[in-house]
């Protein structure tokens, strides 16, 4: 079969082609301006004519991917911002929402009879309430947290807080799109909720300060060494390896189970200094960090419970030393670590 992949050339969605790729799917990767085309061309040349990539300009348009749909068995909604450089939290939230509902809409008019199933990129910046106070999230949480912090502060949020914003009401509006149409369509939905992201990267990155944002932190912190002992020790979350998250993408694709679910897909939970005592343990010449951190007594502020992914997708994930050792051999290959 044939997926189309949008945003084909970002971080995670060029995990997703080759995992697409080696599972014998033909992809078509929709990216923003021709100079994208090239990378994605190279980096799967291999792979021969299994992978055309289109430019779509402006996924917020109505009809956007029109014809980027046509014909494909199923679609893989990757492409939404995430940065912290917006000024106003609308900067984020009408591409996510419009390039979702932009999507949905032409695969509902021009692939319903060929497209079986739509996956989404969501995130579990979806489920959690960034609030500060420590638990364990499933599938039934949902982040209404967020939307209200824009809603109260308007263009006075912070990029953090839109951009959460923009992941809740980009999954909303997905669900509702299938609520509304269900009589007429003949494809469902299946969500994934990934938390933060790292491992190494495929997609095109000239240098380390051109990272994507959870690279950028992951650098910043583990090679540069920039948090405090006090940050190292306390801020945290949870992580997948890129790498898993592209495998979950053909997962979601392929088994029948995963049609009308959100699943969270989430390895270990960390705090910064979990990190780097795995790089420093590798290269002793990364900074060492808070060496009073207790992993074994910390408490880890983001949890979540990832039964249903092991249930209806059944992977094993990653382990924070296996995504540190493979990301700090890549990195040391393009030189970015001394
Ligand atoms: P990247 O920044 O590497 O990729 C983002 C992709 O979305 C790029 O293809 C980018 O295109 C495209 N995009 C961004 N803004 C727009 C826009 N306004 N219009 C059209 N396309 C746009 O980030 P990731 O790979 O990390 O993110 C991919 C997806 O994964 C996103 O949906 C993100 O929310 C989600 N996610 C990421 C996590 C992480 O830790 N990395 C965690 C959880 C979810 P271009 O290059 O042209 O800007």
């Amino acid at each position: 079969g044939k997926v189309l992949v949008s945003g084909a050339n970002g971080y995670i969605a060029l995990w997703v082609v080759q995992s697409l790729l080696d599972h014998g799917f033909s992809v078509r990767g929709t990216v923003r301006s021709e100079s994208k085309v090239a990378h994605l061309k190279e980096t799967f040349k291999d792979h021969g004519d299994k992978l055309e990539v289109v430019v779509v300009p402006d996924i917020t348009k109505e009809g956007a991917f029109d014809e980027a749909v046509k014909g494909v068995d199923a679609i893989a909604h990757t492409a939404s911002p995430f940065h912290f450089n917006a000024k106003d939290p609308q900067e984020l939230i009408t591409p996510a929402v419009a390039g979702t509902g932009s999507i949905l809409q032409s695969a509902l008019l021009h692939a319903n009879d060929t497209v079986k199933r739509i996956v989404l990129t969501a995130s579990c910046a979806t489920v959690l309430t960034p609030d500060g106070v420590a638990r364990t999230y499933s599938e039934a949480d949902w982040n209404e947290y967020s939307i209200k912090q824009v809603e109260t502060k308007g263009s006075a949020a912070s990029p953090a807080e839109a951009y959460r914003a923009s992941k809740t009401l980009a999954e909303r509006a997905a669900w509702k799109f299938f609520e509304i149409n269900k009589e007429k369509l003949h494809f469902d939905l299946a969500v994934l909720n990934p938390p933060f992201v790292f491992g190494p990267v495929l997609h095109e990155v000239g240098s380390p300060d051109a990272l994507n944002t959870s690279m950028q932190d992951w650098y910043d912190t583990v090679v540069r060494g920039v948090r405090s002992n006090e940050q190292l020790a306390t801020v945290g979350s949870s992580f997948i390896d890129v790498r898993d998250v592209g495998l979950a993408h053909t997962l979601a694709l392929e088994k029948e189970a995963a049609g009308g679910e959100r699943i969270i897909i989430a390895s270990e939970a960390y705090n910064w200094q979990d990190w780097v005592n795995a790089a420093h343990a590798i290269d002793p010449s990364l900074p060492a960090g808070n060496t009073s951190y207790d992993s074994a007594t910390a408490a880890f502020p983001v949890k979540y419970d990832t039964s249903k992914s092991e249930r209806t997708l059944g992977i094993k994930y990653r382990t924070i030393k296996e995504s540190t050792a493979d990301t700090l051999n890549q990195f040391r290959e393009k030189g970015w670590i001394a």
